[in-house]
């Protein structure tokens, strides 16, 4: 299928980089285009193994009839003129997942966990604990590492514990998972699908082509996530924090298949959100027979990944926590959730046009909301009307600055910012990394 092609790449970044690595390996004519400069030593590598780069705004210019397939990065919308050219033209569109899906060897066991919230933080339990039971597994997907990168290193019998988003899911066709996992629903990305409906039917494509040989791990907790799996014909596996199922909590522990697994007590990360995550991965790690005992260490331990209510520091009885990654409502939900002391919001970036009413049930101990960002005057005028303080400035330096100056011991200062990072970073990463420098320089 990808071989003797005309492929082009459009948008390079490192999931463009490693599908076009890969693609050159099957004697594919490819050509990358992306808008930004990339790195240097990426472009060398590039061009070493014959593929192309181009620098320019208008890809559309390059396309016609003589090329296979356009391999889309995640990050770029449908509407693209380069897409709807490529339509126009017949030519199927698609994403490095998919492509890599096709050049994996036979007999790799695919995991692929999606959902609104949640998914790093499932991927990566799953993935460390089924690499602490001894089992050869590769982490990749949405979580930093393309899949066309573990390509080569994922021989038969071998298990990929994939990160998948609905940016992915759009342009997949055949990609099918052993066990899929879909942990919650909630309205987030409706710029970029349009609406809800839309938006959840792209992320039913999680389980497509399975059978009843195959696992569904569903949180039945979720109404949307339930019904939206109704009619799938996969083997379904439930988890949830309120009732019984396959894997629920009962008495103070989590169960799985009427099995104590392991006791809240011991589970160091804290909040129903994760308890959900933690029963989503045992569901998964239960199919390749991990012994409790391996959960119950790795539980003890893992206190979270970075960038995620993350604690930061304690300076003068204030208490920071990093929450970069919430770029949603629904995250500052679970979020501001997790915390009962007085607490200083940090709020504010790209505009999606996304109300911030759902938070208003939420913010009975946010004593100062301190908005910044693209997004910092819809957030005033929200908190005025919900009757909160709320003092604007243009950047998270001098929100966290300022925050600083109000808090008093006891309090809580959370940047968990309910907006992407887009509008003054490149990444999630960066906005937390530079929060995290400007927390370690109080004195
Ligand atoms: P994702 O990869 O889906 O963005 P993460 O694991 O990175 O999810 O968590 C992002 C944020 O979402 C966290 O900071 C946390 O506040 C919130 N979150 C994590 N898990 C859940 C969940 N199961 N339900 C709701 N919110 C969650």
């Amino acid at each position: 299928m990808f071989t003797h092609k005309k492929i082009l790449i459009l948008g390079m970044a490192r999931s463009g980089y490693e599908v076009s690595k890969l693609l050159s390996e099957y004697d594919n004519d490819i050509i990358v285009v992306d808008a930004k400069e990339q790195d240097s030593m990426h472009l060398e590598d590039l061009k070493n193994r014959g593929v192309s780069f181009v620098l320019t705004s208008t890809p559309d210019d390059l396309l016609d009839e003589s090329f296979d397939f356009v391999v889309k990065n995640p990050g770029i919308r449908k509407d693209h003129p380069c897409v709807i050219k490529a339509r126009s033209l017949e030519i199927p569109v698609i994403n490095e997942v998919e492509v890599a899906y096709h050049l994996l060897e036979d007999g790799v066991k695919i995991v692929a966990i999606t959902g609104s919230n949640g998914k790093t933080t499932t991927t990566t339990m799953t993935y460390e604990i089924l690499k602490k039971a001894g089992l050869s597994v590769h982490l990749g997907g949405n979580i930093g590492y393309p899949v066309s990168s573990l390509v080569r290193s994922a021989k038969k019998g071998d298990i990929l514990v994939l990160e998948i988003s609905d940016h992915q899911l759009v342009d997949t066709t055949n990609f099918k998972a052993d066990i899929s996992a879909l942990l919650n629903l909630s309205q987030v990305h409706l710029d970029f699908h349009g609406d809800y409906g839309t938006y959840k039917a792209c992320k039913k494509k999680i389980f497509n082509g399975q059978t009843g040989m195959d696992i569904a791990v569903l949180n039945g907790e979720n109404e949307d996530v339930m019904s939206l799996a109704q009619d799938i014909q996969s083997t379904k596996l439930c988890f949830s924090s309120k009732n019984e199922s396959d894997c629920c909590i009962h008495e103070n522990s989590i169960f799985y298949q009427g099995e104590k697994v392991v006791a809240l007590s011991d589970i160091k990360l804290q909040g129903i959100h994760n308890y959900e995550n933690i029963m989503a991965m045992i569901c998964i790690v239960k199919q390749f027979n991990v012994h409790n005992e391996v959960i119950r260490e790795y539980l003890h331990s893992f206190g979270g990944v970075e960038h995620r209510i993350e604690f930061v520091r304690d300076v003068k009885g204030i208490h920071f926590y990093n929450d970069s990654k919430s770029t949603n409502v629904d995250s500052t939900i679970t979020a501001l959730s997790s915390f009962k002391n007085p607490t200083i919001l940090l709020l504010g970036g790209l505009d999606r046009g996304h109300s911030f009413e759902p938070l208003n049930d939420y913010i009975n101990h946010v004593k100062l909301i301190i908005a910044y960002g693209e997004t910092k005057e819809r957030i005033a005028t929200w908190a005025k009307e919900q009757t909160i303080d709320c003092i604007v400035k243009d950047t998270l330096k001098e929100a966290t600055e300022l925050s600083f100056q109000y808090a008093s011991s006891g309090d809580i200062v959370l940047l968990s910012p309910a907006c992407a990072s887009w509008d003054q970073y490149d990444s999630f990463e960066i906005r937390g990394n530079e929060f995290k420098d400007i927390v370690y320089s109080f004195e």
